[in-house]
Formats: structure tokens, C-alpha cells, sequence
């Protein structure tokens, strides 16, 4: 029997229409089976507005330089926002911030601001293989980091500007330690509290969002290392806009975990207290409206009293939510990639100049192989002349045929690469003035977008994306086949 189409039932799960703000799929995933939704607070739900953020976090810690010793001119240093981008290396040695393929290969390198030449890159980065865990290096991973990388990359500039010998190593330390006392001591998070509209995002569907969860029956929890004060200042400014029988956004929860220092909570068997003291709670024992500090992952998993594969938490930092999920237990996970979208579009406008660049890819190849079709027989007589032996005329005709077309290729070959290489710039630039793509690296798959692949089971731009899809959708993965099985 022929089913009519459209179902009704299927009215509203029909997908977003914007690619931009779909949820991709790298391990498939039954939300059907599904019993508990985790979620993060900081750039999951509370999504920042990022070049605000960042002003504001650097010219606090711009100041706690200063007063560290720092000389005062650095006050009035210039910055860009817009520089860094997740998933860089800082090396800290050098004083150079490195963007990587999946193969721990740099493939763009800028000290300070100021971008590496190709041989210094050569020099510095490709002669060994890079340690990338050991101290000299640390790793970027999410928005929240940018900006320590934004006031390295300016401070490193300014001091070298000014003639000043610069301990790269430890101007780090300091400027990683002057953001941090910033987040501290109330320089950052007074001014969100005072106007979290000006700082932060709402999204008025979050509410819909969470509520169509629990009305399919699954329940929800909030796990995040922010301080109970600031996650309930945080929430009641996100969760305003929600259907009205919530009232206050603690009823959207079954269970709410602050200050839970993840990434330890997943391996920790630190005690749940409630906020404002008091003494520890067992983990079964947890209830609803209360708000919990510290806890750990076990306990939280006999609270919930569902295999682990039943939960599902959504994170944007790929160490501290994701990877700790998958490796520590076996959580689904669903990352926030809040740059996907930017992402996503500019992929779509660049559909012509990725073609030509497959157009121009196969054309190399081609000059390649026709290139070795002369270069062999070329060098046979090249060889037997050189040893002294004296050619055939029709031998010497046959040299000088493939000498002339070998010279040819080279030309077209030359010309090609410089299209590519040109074209290769274009489309990077199209994504990010300084580094490309997010994604990718060249050719290759960028160390982020590597890890992405391997740790998130689901990637979306934000957590509103959710609503285009039933609470009872099958998200598949399309890599259930390997490249021999390709084509
Ligand atoms: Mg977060």
C-alpha cells in the first residue's frame, strides 16, 4: 500500500532549513533512547556574545599586568578580537600560536600577529614531530580561551615592538594568570550580572526547547562548573522567555549540579552539598529544586538510575565535556560548535571555487602522470649520453622531443600550482582572515575538526537547533564506509 504523503505527524520533525543549524551526526544516535538530557551552562545554554566578552576580559587583565609590572604602556595595546579561532597550539617557547591538520602537522603559524614565513615554519615546526602534550605547548579549545590568545598575541607584539627581551614562556603564564584573576575577582562577572543582555544571547526558544524534551518524557540536568550565584543570575536571565506553567527556570530540571570542576568530576568521588553549605548529600538521595555544588560522575549516574548509554550531554568544550563523556563513561554527547554557522554558510557560498579547485587538482594530476611519461625514457638517454656513448640521430630527436615536452609540462605545472595555491588562500580566507577554516587545514581535516569527528556523537550550533527535530529522531551517521568502499 502506497502511504500518503505528506504525514501529519511528521509536520515538525521535517529538519531545519537552514544547514547552518543542523544537528550533524557522527555517531548514530536514537533520541527515543534517551532517558536524561545533560547540559552545560557557559557557551551551551548562556551563549556569549564573544568579541564583547573578550574586550571586556582583556582590558581587566590588561590592567592586572600592568600592575604586575608590566610596563604602563601596555594599557593602551593595541588587539584583535578577531585573531584567534578554537583549536589552536600555543607554543609557549616561542612565542608562536600554530594552527594544525589532523597529523600534528602545522600548516599556519604566527608569532604574535606577525605570520611565519614558510621556511621558518619549516624550521621550527616540520623538522620533528611535535610534542603537542608536553608543557611547552598548550592547547586552545574553546571560546572562553580566546582571549588569553588575543592578549598574548597583542602583549608579544607590543613588548617586541618597544625593544624589550620577551620570556615567552612566561608572559603566558602571566597573561593566562591575569585572565584568570579577572574571571576571579568579580572584574568580569560583575559587569555580566549587572547587564547580562549586553554580554549574553538569550535565545527566546530555549525554553520550548527544554520543555518539548520533558513533554516526550525525558528528564533534564544542569552540570556546570560555574558557581551556584552566577549559574542562578545566568538562568533566570536565559530561561525568562519560557512557557509559562515553568514559572522559574529550576523547574525545567530534575537536577542541578554547580561548581562540579569537570573534567575531575568525571573520574572524582568528590561529595554533592547543597549550595550554601551544609553537609554532604548521598548521590541517591539528590532532589529536585535543589541546587547541588562539587559531585562526581558516579554518584550522578546512580542518581539518574539509567544505564549510561540512556544519557545524552550537551557540552561545548571538547576536553572537559566531550572526551571526559566518551572516555569516562558512556554518555552520548552532543558538542556545541557556536561557529558552525558562519562555518556552514561560507562552505555553501565557496561551492563554485571548490569546484574549480577539484578541476584543478585533476588537471596537476594529469600533468604529473604525462610528466613521467617523458621524464623516464628522457633519463635513459640522458644517462647513456652522459656516460659517454654516443646517440642515434633518431635517438637524439627522441631526447630532444621529450626534453621539449618536459619543459612544457613544467610550465603548465608551475602555472597550476600558483592557480591553486592562490585559490587554496582565497577560499581560506573567505572563512577566517588569519587561520581558514575551522575545520579544515589545507586540504586536510584541522586538528579541531579531528577532534570533533572522533569525540562528539552530535555537533550543532546551538542548543535551540533541537527543536526542528521529534524528540524521537534517528540521527545517522554517514560514515559507515571506508574510502575503499567509496565510489
Ligand atoms: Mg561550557
Amino acid at each position: 500500500m502506497q502511504l500518503s504523503l505528506p504525514l501529519p505527524e511528521l509536520a515538525d520533525a521535517g529538519g531545519p532549513s537552514a544547514a547552518g543549524e543542523r544537528v550533524y551526526c557522527n555517531r548514530t544516535l536514537r533520541l527515543d533512547r534517551i532517558d536524561w538530557v545533560g547540559f552545560d551552562m557557559d557557551y551551551t545554554l548562556a551563549v556569549y556574545r564573544q568579541a564583547t566578552m573578550d574586550r571586556l576580559t582583556i582590558d581587566a587583565a590588561l590592567g592586572k599586568l600592568v600592575a604586575a609590572g608590566y610596563p604602563e604602556s601596555l594599557r593602551s595595546c593595541a588587539y584583535r578580537t578577531d585573531f584567534p579561532i578554537r583549536g589552536l597550539l600555543v607554543d609557549r617557547k616561542l612565542g608562536n600560536i600554530l594552527k594544525m591538520d589532523r597529523y600534528a602537522y602545522v600548516k599556519r603559524a604566527y608569532h604574535g600577529t606577525r605570520e611565519l614565513t614558510k621556511e621558518e615554519r619549516r624550521r621550527c615546526y616540520h623538522t620533528r614531530r611535535l610534542r603537542t602534550g608536553s608543557p611547552r605547548y598548550h592547547w586552545v579549545d574553546t571560546l572562553y580561551a580566546l582571549s588569553e590568545v588575543t592578549l598574548y598575541a597583542a602583549v608579544v607584539d607590543a613588548l617586541e615592538a618597544a625593544g624589550e627581551a620577551v620570556d615567552h614562556d612566561a608572559l603566558f603564564g602571566d597573561v593566562r594568570e591575569a585572565v584568570d584573576a579577572s574571571h576571579q575577582d568579580g572584574s568580569i562577572n560583575d559587569h555580566i550580572r549587572a547587564d547580562p543582555g549586553a554580554h549574553v544571547l538569550r535565545d527566546p526558544r530555549l525554553g520550548h526547547t527544554l520543555h518539548r524534551l520533558r513533554s516526550a518524557g525525558k528528564r533534564l540536568f544542569l552540570l556546570t562548573n560555574s558557581p551556584p550565584e552566577t549559574t542562578e543570575a545566568m538562568m533566570t536571565f536565559l530561561l525568562a522567555e519560557g512557557p509559562a506553567e515553568y514559572g522559574q527556570w529550576r523547574a525545567y530540571f530534575d537536577l542541578v549540579v554547580t561548581a562540579a570542576k569537570k573534567p575531575s568530576f568525571f573520574a572524582s568521588d568528590a561529595p554533592f552539598r547543597p549550595a550554601g553549605g551544609g553537609a554532604p548529600r548521598a548521590a541517591t538521595g539528590l532532589e529536585r529544586n535543589v541546587v547541588y555544588t562539587g559531585g562526581n560522575r558516579a554518584g550522578l549516574e546512580e542518581r539518574l538510575g539509567v544505564t549510561p548509554d540512556r544519557v545524552l550531554y550537551v557540552g561545548d568544550h571538547i576536553y572537559g565535556d566531550v572526551l571526559s563523556a566518551k572516555k569516562q563513561t558512556a554518555w552520548r554527547t552532543l558538542m556545541i560548535v557556536q561557529e558552525m554557522e558562519a562555518e556552514v554558510e561560507t562552505h555553501r557560498q565557496l561551492a563554485p571555487q571548490r569546484e574549480r579547485l577539484r578541476e584543478l587538482e585533476g588537471h596537476r594530476e594529469r600533468l604529473h602522470d604525462e610528466l613521467r611519461t617523458h621524464q623516464g625514457p628522457l633519463k635513459a638517454l640522458e644517462r647513456r649520453r652522459d656516460a659517454g656513448e654516443e646517440l642515434a640521430p633518431a635517438e637524439d630527436a627522441t631526447r630532444l622531443r621529450h626534453r621539449r615536452a618536459v619543459t612544457r609540462l613544467r610550465a603548465r605545472l608551475r602555472a597550476t600550482e600558483d592557480e591553486l595555491e592562490a585559490l587554496e588562500q582565497r577560499i581560506a580566507g573567505a572563512f577566517h582572515g588569519f587561520w581558514g577554516s575551522l575545520f579544515k587545514a589545507g586540504a586536510e581535516v584541522s586538528s579541531f575538526g579531528y577532534q570533533v569527528e572522533a569525540y562528539a556523537g552530535l555537533y550543532t550550533s546551538k542548543v535551540t537547533n533541537l527543536l526542528s527535530y521529534s524528540p524521537m529522531h534517528e540521527f545517522r551517521s554517514p560514515h559507515d564506509r571506508m574510502p575503499h568502499e567509496l565510489g
